[in-house]
């Protein structure tokens, strides 16, 4: 089969995504499925479907372009703020949309009146993560401006965590998005119908937690594909770490000195190459590189030590009985090289729909650390 690929399991993506689902629902929370480290594949976005997601999310418009044009007729929201030269775009493919800023909501309304549609909007409060988000302090200002705006409808206020400084989903930071939902509606005399808080990186909050207050939605992307939580990147009980693996093949095997020799400068990407040990090496190379994937995020199968990549080229380390030229080997990934092959044009991505998901679970030690390779 053609290599590098990324082999897509839609029977466990859809697994876990059921799974995720029910036990939310448990605590009156909705799952948006997030479909944008695949790139908006239809086939994923079904499998989401098909395990009972809400709505579907996807951060960039070509990927929800791509979803309509794939007859995906679910709603679908823009969750990242919309650029002000896409409005138009936005209004005609998504629902909803989660906002921040004054003039971006002024320019959805013009668009959504000019082409006579209704658009919803969210609008995001920065609770500590410092990406996106309204201050708390001047929510209640933007909510009294986007009431006023003809065609666009307030549904709800979200938040965003753990995303650039890794600030960790609590009881507190989730306590003032639920007390914030209440004050809008006290001031307002008004329903927010929904709010959303936060990623794969709140589950750990939300399954745990006694009291999950307002919250009722949540946007889960990497937790479904990867089977992680991503705060600490352990497993989720239950749920596949190997929906999505990544097949690299053998173009090299050969014994040869562990240590380079000759003067040593800089590598083709800048790092020294760190290696201790002495005598020979079993070294496999794949044809697998920064071009590909991110190799930093790449986990081998046991019996092979990752040892340094080029652009092209994986160096690994193998232990003996290791592969022949010709074989395949099959990696595991975290979210920051499966988004790299996802959307490398290098990787082919073979989506399998004739796994049968829920059968059995698979407990992977580690997330995304596979036994055994592919012949
Ligand atoms: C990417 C993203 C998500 C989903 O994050 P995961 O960690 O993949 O679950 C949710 N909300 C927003 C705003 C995002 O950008």
């Amino acid at each position: 089969m053609t290599a590098p690929r990324l082999d897509v399991d839609l029977g466990r993506i859809e697994h876990n995504a059921r799974t995720l689902v029910e036990r939310l629902a448990l605590r009156g929370i909705s799952v948006t499925g997030v479909t944008k480290a695949g790139l908006g594949s239809a086939d994923i976005a079904n499998a989401l479907l098909r395990a009972g997601v809400s709505a579907l999310g996807d951060s960039r418009m070509e990927n929800i372009e791509r979803m309509r044009r794939e007859q995906i007729t679910a709603p679908i929201s823009l969750i990242r703020s919309p650029m002000l030269s896409q409005v138009d775009r936005v209004v005609r493919s998504a629902e909803l949309s989660l906002n921040t800023e004054w003039s971006v909501l002024k320019g959805l309304s013009s668009a959504a009146g000019q082409s006579g549609r209704s658009h919803a909007v969210l609008l995001m409060v920065e609770l500590g993560d410092l990406r996106e988000g309204i201050m708390p302090d001047d929510l209640a200002d933007m909510v009294q401006v986007v009431l006023r705006l003809p065609n666009i409808t307030l549904i709800g206020i979200g938040a965003n965590l753990a995303c650039h400084s890794g600030v960790v989903p609590d009881h507190n930071n989730m306590a003032e998005l639920s007390a914030l939902a209440e004050s809008i509606e006290q001031t307002f005399g008004m329903r927010l119908e929904m709010v959303s808080g936060g990623n794969s990186a709140n589950l750990d909050w939300a399954l745990g937690a006694e009291d999950t207050g307002r919250i009722n939605n949540l946007r889960l992307g990497e937790a479904i594909l990867l089977g992680c939580e991503p705060l600490h990147r352990r497993p989720i009980e239950g749920l596949y770490t190997d929906a999505i693996t990544l097949v690299a093949e053998v173009i090299e095997f050969k014994a040869k000195p562990a240590r380079p020799w000759g003067a040593i400068a800089q590598t083709a990407f800048g790092q020294a190459p760190a290696d201790a040990a002495s005598g020979d090496r079993s070294r496999a190379i794949l044809a697998l590189g920064q071009q590909d994937v991110d190799p930093a995020g790449l986990l081998p199968p046991a019996g092979i030590r990752i040892l340094g990549a080029s652009g092209d080229h994986l160096i690994t380390c193998a232990d003996s009985g290791g592969p022949v030229v010709g074989d395949e080997v099959r990696f595991g990934l975290n979210y920051s090289a499966l988004v790299r092959s996802m959307t490398s044009p290098y990787v082919l991505k073979a989506m399998n729909r004739n796994s049968a998901a829920g059968l059995c679970v698979s407990q992977t030690p580690e997330c995304g650390v596979l036994s055994g390779r592919a012949g």
